[in-house]
């Protein structure tokens, strides 16, 4: 392989083990036969979505919190499941408050059981519009989206204080597509994602991760930071970091909120789901995921709870979420310009592009950017 890549006038230079990263390299291998050099940081491939082993109870750790696998794009679809089997999987949380333990997202369930009714879907409807804040016409952030929808009682209850622990600032600071992801069902599914195809890959995010990088025409080098001097030596750069360190934070830093965990070991089963959010401030964590409920299918004596918690990313943090809040708008404007004025190098992924993106969505993109740009050399 190493003969392969160095006499290959034909290499690009991808930043980032992700998944976006792997889907470029292995679109550029199979379908132009071009080699890339992928390099990341850590010491582990597959970024934010890596998943390893726990060597005291044999649970598969979702490292960097809970990923499940969910999409409507049939592509993508096919596409993840040429590299790993998919096993189904719904997701279902619950939320811990004062009054007691709840399905979210807000259901049918949730509401009859917080407002003490037996509403049909069509009752809970009518009920739930008479909530909603009528002075507000056209929310402009996240919290007046919230309190249009939903109203007082139950954004105070679910949204608030797990919305202001999760990104440090007061919801009405943040853009309404954040609340946008979160639905409202007036039925009694309580699967927190309706994507017609969700799941998680029975081996892990890692080995489907590794099984995409997997090609004779790729190279991966872990514990490897970029430097601007690398891009030199190849054809092209995609770039899956953070946008505003692709240029040195020269004009600031963008915001991201990075979160931790504590860890809790203990025998059987400590909370019976995957994932309990606390959504009240009283509170300090925004959640508890219990991994083995990620995998089913397997069958553990012990098991892990890890209780996360978010703060502002700093130097020398991991970023996971960014914040677009209305201070971010200008930086991240200037940032695209000058990305835009680049040739050479292509910024794809949540960091690169700065957007809260999903799997499914970062392979999409990749698979499309990969495209676009070989399709632009012939
Ligand atoms: N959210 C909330 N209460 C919850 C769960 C989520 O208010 O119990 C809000 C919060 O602001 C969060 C957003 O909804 O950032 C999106 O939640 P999601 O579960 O999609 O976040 P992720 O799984 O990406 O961390």
């Amino acid at each position: 392989m190493a003969a392969i890549l160095s006499s290959s006038r034909e290499r690009v230079l991808i930043v980032g083990a992700g998944f976006s990263g792997a889907v470029v390299a292995r679109f550029l291998a199979e379908h132009a036969g071009i080699a890339s050099l992928v390099i990341d940081e850590r010491p582990h491939i597959a970024g934010n979505c890596h998943t390893e082993r726990d060597e005291a109870t044999g649970v598969m750790l979702h490292k960097y919190g809970p990923h499940i696998f969910n999409t409507d794009n049939e592509t993508v679809w096919s596409y993840i499941r040429r590299f790993t089997e998919i096993v189904p999987y719904r997701h279902r949380v619950k939320a811990t408050i004062d009054r007691g333990i709840f399905s979210l997202p807000v259901n049918l369930h949730t509401l009859n059981q917080f407002f003490g009714k037996r509403f049909n879907p069509a009752e809970a409807r009518a009920f739930v519009a008479g909530l909603g804040d009528k002075s507000v016409a056209n929310p402009s952030n996240f919290e007046e989206q919230a309190l249009q929808l939903i109203g007082v009682d139950l954004y105070q209850a679910f949204i608030y204080g797990y919305t202001k622990k999760q990104w440090g600032c007061e919801p009405r600071e943040l853009p309404v597509s954040t609340f946008s992801r979160l639905p409202i069902r007036f039925d009694y599914d309580d699967s927190y994602h309706r994507s017609h195809y969700s799941g998680i890959p029975r081996d892990g995010y890692t080995a489907c991760i590794a099984n995409i990088l997997d090609h004779e025409l790729i190279e991966v080098k872990l514990c490897t930071s970029f430097e601007s001097a690398m891009s030199a030596g190849f054809q092209h750069t995609f770039y899956t970091g953070p946008l505003d360190a692709w240029f040195g934070y020269s004009h600031g830093r963008l915001s991201y909120r990075t979160v931790f965990w504590e860890r809790i070991e203990a025998a059987g089963d400590l909370q019976g789901c995957s994932q309990m959010n606390y959504t009240q401030l009283d509170v300090p964590h925004t959640r508890i995921h219990e991994d083995k409920h990620f995998a089913p299918w397997e069958s553990h004596e012990r098991t892990v709870g890890l209780v996360e918690f978010s703060k502002e990313t700093g130097p020398g943090d991991t970023p996971f979420y960014p914040k677009r809040l209305a201070s971010d708008k200008e930086l991240l404007e200037s940032y695209l310009a000058m990305a835009g004025e680049l040739s050479g190098v292509s910024f794809l992924g949540r960091l690169a592009t700065y957007r809260y993106m999903d799997m499914h969505q970062a392979i999409a993109e990749a698979l499309l950017e990969a495209e676009r740009w070989v399709a632009a050399r012939r």
